[in-house]
């Protein structure tokens, strides 16, 4: 840490620093020019408190050298982190696809976009069971039910499983069922939250806040990892700029700043990020490109009839597409990524039905929220 006195500060203002800074068991190194004095701290800056420092008389400003961050600081950890989880590993040489519902519906519905997702390439099922709606009058989410059906489907299918975490008894009831928590954007610096997700020791979706800067985003995840887990994984979801065409502004130069900053996996939400399933595809294609480690998609049997976020999800075909897409995107940034099959007979009849209902205006009733039907293509409409 470096303090610049103002110019020309008097003697006694820059022994006061000084005396404060030695007390503290630091030593401080002063280099005086014609003008200004600069004191150089050395020692562990913890004890120090800037804000305080900032106080004294003729201190003009103070000037950090080394990031508040250090667990999560690649100068401290060169090499690239994988995290492990259920049956897959987020890191370096393969691309994981975390796919599934925004919100888990039923047990059937999950089933089904289980199957689907697995079938095209996903590791790992999303759903959530805990939903952070921006309206009270939204869809809240199954909670501890929903997390029983992510336990079945992930052991029919051997997928791991996701879940976002909003609350302390949301924690404690996701540790039973699922293999990595998910904290969303809106409490990306819930710091009581970030803290018991660190204390469980498992592994942690860290989702970028709305206006985070990439210094709070990855002191968010120094909050977890002090508490002694490692297991980590940055996920850059859109910020809010003023743009209003996509509903966050994807800011992919995330992913290759985080490469030099930090050692922890970071992956891609096109999704949440774009607000509509049309701009997912690109954005997942540019994500992969830029190195990303893997991506998180919204995928739907139904998507005109989902509780939440029915806008931005892709349909069985469309995500089917966009897997067998990314396959030349790996092969240039040299990661795997493994296709099992195709999607099954039973969950392509399942999405069938319900693309019939739309097809003959069934889909428009009173179920189906104004803004699903005002996004998707005249099929819909
Ligand atoms: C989600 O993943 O469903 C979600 C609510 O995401 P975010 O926190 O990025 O808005
Ligand atoms: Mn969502």
């Amino acid at each position: 840490m470096i303090i610049i006195m103002k110019p020309c500060a008097a003697q006694d203002s820059i022994s006061a620093v000084v005396a404060s800074i030695e007390a503290k068991g630091l030593s401080a190194h002063l280099s005086r020019g014609e003008e200004v004095t600069i004191i150089g701290v050395v020692g562990d800056k913890s004890k120090l408190s800037t804000e305080n420092l900032a106080v004294y008389k003729d201190v003009d400003r103070i000037v950090p050298v080394t990031e508040s961050y250090k667990l999560s600081n690649k100068k401290f950890h060169p090499e690239p982190t994988t995290v492990k989880a259920g049956n897959t590993a987020i890191g370096p040489g393969s691309l994981t696809i975390m796919a599934g519902p925004c919100a888990v519906e039923s047990e059937e519905q999950l089933m089904c976009i289980a199957r689907a997702v697995k079938a095209a390439g996903a590791t790992v099922l999303r759903g959530g069971a805990y939903k952070p709606r921006t309206s009270p009058y939204s869809f809240q989410g199954l909670e501890e039910e929903g997390l029983r059906y992510m336990q079945t489907a992930g052991k029919e299918t051997g997928l791991a499983t996701i879940c976002e975490v909003v609350s302390l008894p949301a924690v404690e009831a996701a540790v039973k069922y699922v293999d990595i928590l998910q904290v969303g954007a809106r409490n990306m610096q819930n710091f009581i939250l970030l803290k018991e997700v660190g204390r469980t020791g498992m592994p942690v979706l860290l989702k970028r806040g709305l206006c985070a800067t990439i210094d709070e985003w990855l002191n968010a995840a120094e909050y977890i990892m002090s508490e002694g887990n490692p297991n980590v994984i940055l996920c850059e979801r859109g910020i809010r700029t003023y743009e209003t065409a996509t509903r966050n502004t994807l800011d992919l130069s995330a992913v290759a700043v985080m490469r030099e900053k930090s050692h922890l996996p970071i992956i891609v939400d096109p999704s949440h990020s774009t607000g509509s399933y049309k701009y997912v595809p690109p954005m997942a294609k540019a994500a992969v490109a830029c190195d990303a480690d893997g991506l998180m998609i919204e995928v739907h049997n139904d998507p005109a009839h989902a509780l939440s976020d029915g806008p931005q999800s892709l349909t069985f075909q469309h995500f089917e597409q966009l897997t067998r897409e990314l396959k030349p995107f790996c092969e240039l940034v040299g990661r795997s990524f493994v296709i099992p099959g195709n999607i099954t007979d039973e969950n392509a009849a399942f999405q069938n039905a319900a693309a019939e209902n739309i097809a003959f205006g069934n889909a428009v009733s009173e179920s189906v929220p104004p803004e699903n039907i005002a996004i998707r293509d005249p099929e819909v409409k």
